[in-house]
C-alpha cells in the first residue's frame, strides 16, 4: 500500500506482480498505464471527520432516539424536519457572523445558477437547527396559530471542526424548541424549568447516570449592550497581549472573547466583568423563578456566571450538561438556552423561545462507556443476536424452513436463516455467533412435526412440537435488553 499520487485519503492497491512482469518483458516502456490501469485502484474512505455507524452500535442509537421520541412525546412536542441545507444568511444573522461556528466552521458554496435567469446563491450545510427551525416557524406563520409551539428533531449538522473523539464534521443533534408569541406564554420561566427537568428526565430515562448541570443567565437584550460596554473597556488594556482571534473580537463582538479556549488568554479572561453583576431586574426575577422551578422538581444544578455559549441569539438562560465518562475533553453532552429575540433578528414576529441540542455522538459514547463497564458488551466488538438460527439440516428442508422463519418472524422474533449446507459442527459454530438459540429442520422434524431446539446459552437441546415453538422461543430475553447481546 502506498498514499495516493493526490495526497488525499485514499490508498493505492498495485498488483506488484504485474508490474514486475511487464518490466521484465519490455512491455513497461509500451502501455504499462493502460494495461495495469484496470488493477490499481484507489480505496476510497469515509471522509475525515465523518463516520459509519455499523450495528450493534447503531442499535444504541435507535434506542436513544426512540427514548427521545418517547420522553419528548410526554412532555407535547411534535416533531420538525428541516432541510439540511439553507441560505447562508439563515445562519450569518441568526448565530452571528463572529462566532466561531459562522466565521470558521461552515460548509458554505456557491450554488450555480441553473438559468440566465437566476442568480447563484450562497448555500450551507446546516451547522445546527435552531435557526433553521425559527426559520420554519416564521415561514410557516406558526405563531399566528396564537398557540405555543413545542418542536423536536433529531438529525445531522455540519461543522469543519478539528476531528477528534467526541468531535466530528458531521454529527448527530437531538433538539428541541418551545417557541411562541409572548401571549402563548412563550417568556415564562416555567417553560425553561421545565425544559431543564425534561432534558434531566431523557438522560435518566435512556441510562445516563452521573451528569451535571450548569445554568447561567445572559441577560436580556437591554443588558447586554451594558455588558458588552463593560467587557470592551475591560479589554482594552489587556486585549494585546490575548490571541489573534481574541484581540478582533475585543473590538467587533467581545462577548465572543469569553468562548476562547487557549489556555494563555484564560487569566486575563478570568478577570473580566461578570454577567450577573449587568442583569437588571427582569433578568434576575426570571433567573430565581427559574432556579426556583428546578428547585422544587429536585433537579440538581450549579450556576456557572461564564457559561455564556458560542452563539450570538442567546438571551437570559443558558445551561449545558455534562458527563465525563468516555468523552475526554469534548465533555459537553447537550447545551441550550433562550433566544427570545432570534425571530426578529431573521425578519420574523416577536416570539420567545427556548431549545437545546443533544449531540447524539457523545451520548452514545457516554452510555458505551457506561455499558461496558457494566458488562452489558455494547462496545464496537459485540454482535446483536438473532433469538433463534432456524437451520435447515439439507437442501430439501430449505423452503420448510423458510416457511417456518416466516412464521416465527410474524410472531414477532427475530431470526436468521440459514441454508440447507448443513454440516453440524461448522453450522452450530456460526448458529452460535449470530443467535441465542437454533431450531434443527431435518426430515425427522419434517415427519413428526417436533423439531429440535438447542439454547446456547444453558446448552440444553429439547424437542418441541412445532405449533408451540413461537411461544417457546420467546420466552428468551426481549429484543433489545442488555442480555440480548452478547
Ligand atoms: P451547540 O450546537 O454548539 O450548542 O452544541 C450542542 C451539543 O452538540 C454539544 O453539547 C455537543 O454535545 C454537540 N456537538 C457540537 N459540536 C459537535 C461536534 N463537532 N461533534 C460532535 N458533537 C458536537
Amino acid at each position: 500500500m502506498a498514499v495516493s499520487p493526490d495526497g488525499g485519503g485514499g490508498e493505492w492497491v498495485a498488483v506488484r506482480g504485474c508490474v514486475g512482469f511487464l518490466a521484465g518483458s519490455g512491455l513497461l516502456n509500451w502501455r504499462l498505464p493502460a494495461l495495469c490501469g484496470l488493477y490499481l485502484m484507489s480505496i476510497l474512505k469515509a471522509v475525515r471527520g465523518t463516520r459509519d455507524l455499523l450495528p450493534p452500535e447503531t442499535e444504541l442509537w435507535n434506542r436513544v432516539e426512540a427514548t427521545a421520541r418517547r420522553v419528548f412525546a410526554r412532555y407535547n412536542f411534535g416533531e420538525i424536519r428541516t432541510p439540511v441545507f439553507e441560505d447562508t444568511q439563515l445562519f450569518a444573522r441568526g448565530i452571528g457572523e463572529e462566532t466561531d461556528v459562522v466565521s470558521k466552521e461552515m460548509y458554505t458554496w456557491e450554488d450555480r445558477a441553473r438559468a440566465a435567469s437566476e442568480k447563484a446563491q450562497s448555500l450551507t450545510l446546516r451547522p445546527e437547527n435552531t435557526a433553521g427551525v425559527v426559520r420554519a416557524y416564521i415561514e410557516h406563520g406558526l405563531g399566528e396559530t396564537g398557540l405555543l409551539q413545542k418542536l423536536y428533531y433529531i438529525g445531522p449538522q455540519f461543522r469543519r471542526e478539528r476531528p477528534q473523539k467526541g468531535r466530528y464534521r458531521q454529527f448527530s443533534q437531538i433538539g428541541a424548541e418551545v417557541i411562541g408569541p409572548v401571549s402563548s406564554g412563550s417568556e415564562s420561566p416555567l417553560r425553561d424549568a421545565e425544559v431543564l427537568e425534561m432534558l434531566a428526565s431523557f438522560l435518566d430515562e435512556v441510562g445516563v447516570t452521573g451528569w451535571r448541570l450548569a445554568i447561567n443567565s445572559v441577560g436580556s437584550s437591554s443588558d447586554r449592550p451594558r455588558y458588552v460596554a463593560a467587557l470592551r473597556e475591560a479589554l482594552i488594556p489587556v486585549a494585546a497581549g490575548m490571541c489573534v482571534d481574541c484581540r478582533r473580537r475585543a473590538e467587533t463582538n467581545p462577548l465572543r472573547v469569553l468562548d476562547c479556549k487557549v489556555p494563555g488568554d484564560q487569566a486575563a479572561i478570568e478577570a473580566l466583568p461578570r454577567i450577573a453583576d449587568f442583569l437588571d431586574e427582569g433578568s434576575q426575577v426570571h433567573f430565581a423563578a427559574l432556579r426556583a422551578g428546578l428547585d422544587v422538581c429536585g433537579v440538581p444544578y450549579t450556576v456557572d456566571p461564564r457559561l455564556v455559549r458560542g452563539l450570538d441569539y442567546y438571551t437570559r438562560t443558558t445551561f449545558e450538561f455534562t458527563h465525563d465518562a468516555g468523552l475526554g475533553t469534548q465533555n459537553a453532552l447537550l447545551g441550550g438556552g433562550r433566544y427570545d429575540g432570534l425571530s426578529e433578528m431573521l425578519g420574523g414576529p416577536r416570539a420567545p423561545g427556548i431549545g437545546f441540542a443533544i449531540g447524539a455522538d457523545r451520548l452514545v459514547l457516554t452510555l458505551q462507556a457506561g455499558l461496558a463497564g457494566a458488562g452489558a458488551g455494547l462496545d464496537s466488538g459485540s454482535v446483536l443476536k438473532a433469538d433463534v438460527f432456524m437451520a435447515p439440516v439439507g437442501e430439501a428442508q430449505g423452503p420448510a424452513a423458510l416457511k417456518l422463519a416466516r412464521e416465527l418472524r410474524a410472531a414477532g422474533l427475530r431470526v436468521e436463516l440459514g441454508d440447507g449446507n448443513f454440516r453440524l459442527k461448522k453450522s452450530f459454530e456460526v448458529a452460535d455467533k449470530v443467535a441465542r438459540k437454533i431450531v434443527l429442520l431435518g426430515e425427522d422434524e419434517m415427519a413428526t412435526g417436533v423439531v429440535t431446539v438447542k439454547d446456547f446459552g444453558t446448552g440444553v437441546q429439547s424437542k418441541v412440537p412445532r405449533q408451540n415453538l413461537a411461544s417457546e422461543l420467546r420466552k428468551v430475553a426481549p429484543l433489545g435488553s442488555p442480555s440480548a447481546l452478547a
